[in-house]
């Protein structure tokens, strides 16, 4: 696989395990200073085993995650568009070969009145999801479908930023894609060693990992600067996944001056008429999968990390501190999902998913813990993307506004969508990150809160 050398991430891994907890905890020091670590220092980290400096690593990922990202948390949900799909990767449901998978590929008509679902919810982000089918899923269909979210509106409420995650396209389509409005483009390279790659993806346009690992180089000379990547943990050794990708991070960072904007952390669940997740050779433990998250965190401490619901509500709520800034919310994984009353049938979803709950329980749960809901897309919105966020966010310069947008967002959000018992809670914690902003702050929140209480919404700074 082009960019990825396995001989060096192995040699890494190897090397790493003999390293003392002296060496470990200067490496902590450094990433506690928000320093960006190498693949050797990482490795070192990945490879830690004993219970007190992985205590120690937790604290640290906690304290960078604190520093940086503040309590925000960024919510958003999946739109799965087209569950057609030409490819035969192993695990997915969606997989060509799979018979029990209902094919649907949403028109536009349903897709917006999936997004008026979301929108009544509260939703404000969506990610775009889809199946490759040549000539059926097209870059034109991508197009016509984020128009389409674009459009709908619930009284005053719209969807803020639409990120799509598609297969592979070329410079010229990816050009498309970016004139249509999309934030993000979201691609997992699912696992960084070929041979696995290779064993995984049997057929279709999916079977090239090179193709694959380049799109995100043509996204960018597209001019799409806002990137995520991924890993599907599960399919190889998550120790020389997670080096590998961020060795990926590094060939981006000097190709193009700036690396992924997100990061996904994706486990394989298991999937209706998929043996392949019933006995998976690789299968990441929760305290494995606990100790990735933490060194992503101190790896790359600019880059957001994202959870979906394919986790437990457990597992996310340990995984907050540890590093994740964005996560999915009363996900659907099928095409259509969020206007059936049936919501546990499985002839259609993609995986199973550990988090049933909805928007308003997943809110009330982080208002309880002290994070605050985010429904924020102003960067995007002010062309504060790519590099331009980068330069923002590692002098701190951005966090400010976060705060005050976080809040904003909050505020709209529980006078127009929640409960009373989650309003309560939820304007409490409002007064209490209030009173920690400094005056100037302060000030410029209680003049934003003075517009939404006479009807005025979508303000940012
Ligand atoms: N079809 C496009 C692709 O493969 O890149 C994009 C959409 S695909 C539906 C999105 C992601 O779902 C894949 O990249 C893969 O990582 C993930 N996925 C597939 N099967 C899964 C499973 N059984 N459990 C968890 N995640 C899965
Ligand atoms: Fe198709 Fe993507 Fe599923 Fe593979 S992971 S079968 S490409 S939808």
């Amino acid at each position: 696989m082009k960019y990825i050398d396995e001989e060096i991430i192995f040699g890494l891994l190897d090397q790493a395990r003999n390293a003392g907890s002296s060496k470990v905890r200067a490496i902590l020091d450094k990433a506690k200073s928000l320093k960006r670590l190498s693949l050797s220092e990482t490795a070192v980290l990945l490879a830690a085993q004993d219970k007190k400096i992985l205590g120690e690593i937790f604290q640290a990922a906690s304290f960078v995650k604190d520093t940086i990202y503040g309590r925000r948390i960024v919510l958003f949900a999946p739109l799965y568009i087209s569950n057609l799909c030409s490819n035969n990767c192993l695990y997915c449901a969606f997989k060509s070969d799979n018979a029990l998978t209902k094919r649907k590929a949403l028109n536009t008509e349903e897709i917006k009145s999936q997004v008026k679902w979301l929108l009544e919810r509260g939703h404000k982000r969506i990610l775009l999801v889809s199946g490759e089918a040549p000539g059926v899923n097209s870059v034109d269909y991508y197009c016509d479908a984020v128009k389409a979210i674009y459009s709908v509106s619930v009284g005053p409420h719209r969807i803020k930023r639409v990120n799509v995650n598609c297969a592979p396209l070329s410079i010229e389509e990816f050009k498309k894609l970016k004139s249509a409005g999309i934030g993000t483009y979201q691609l997992f390279q699912e696992t960084y060693h070929d041979k696995t790659y290779r064993e995984a993806h049997p057929k279709g346009p999916k079977s090239d990992p090179d193709n694959r690992i380049d799109a995100i180089g043509r996204a960018f000379r597209a001019g799409i600067d806002d990137i995520g990547i991924g890993v599907l943990y599960g399919l190889y050794d998550w120790q020389f996944e997670t080096l590998a990708m961020l060795s990926h991070v590094e060939h981006l960072e000097k190709e193009f001056n700036v690396g992924p904007h997100t990061i996904s952390v994706p486990r394989i669940e298991e999937a209706a008429g998929v043996e392949f997740t019933k006995n998976l050779p690789y299968k990441v433990r929760d305290d494995d999968f606990k100790k990735i998250v933490a060194v992503l965190r101190l790896s790359v401490p600019y880059t957001g990390m994202i959870l979906s619901t394919r986790e437990t509500p457990q597992m996310r709520d340990e995984l907050f501190s540890l590093g994740i800034s964005q996560v999915s919310a009363e996900s659907r994984t099928s095409p259509g999902g969020y206007s059936s009353e049936d919501n546990n049938r499985n002839n259609d979803i993609q995986f199973t998913l550990g988090d049933q709950r909805t928007l308003e329980e997943v809110i009330g749960s982080l208002i309880g813990q002290e994070f605050i809901p985010s429904f924020c897309a102003a960067c995007y919105r002010k062309e504060r993307t790519g590099e331009a966020f980068m330069n923002l966010a590692r002098p701190g310069t951005i966090k400010g506004k976060c705060n005050i947008n976080a809040l904003i967002t909050l505020k709209e959000y529980l006078d127009d969508f929640a409960s009373e018992s989650t309003k309560i809670k939820g304007y409490q914690l409002i007064r209490h990150a209030s009173s920690g902003l400094d005056d100037e702050s302060r000030k410029q929140l209680e003049r934003f809160f003075n517009d939404i209480d006479k009807g005025i919404r979508d303000e940012f700074v």
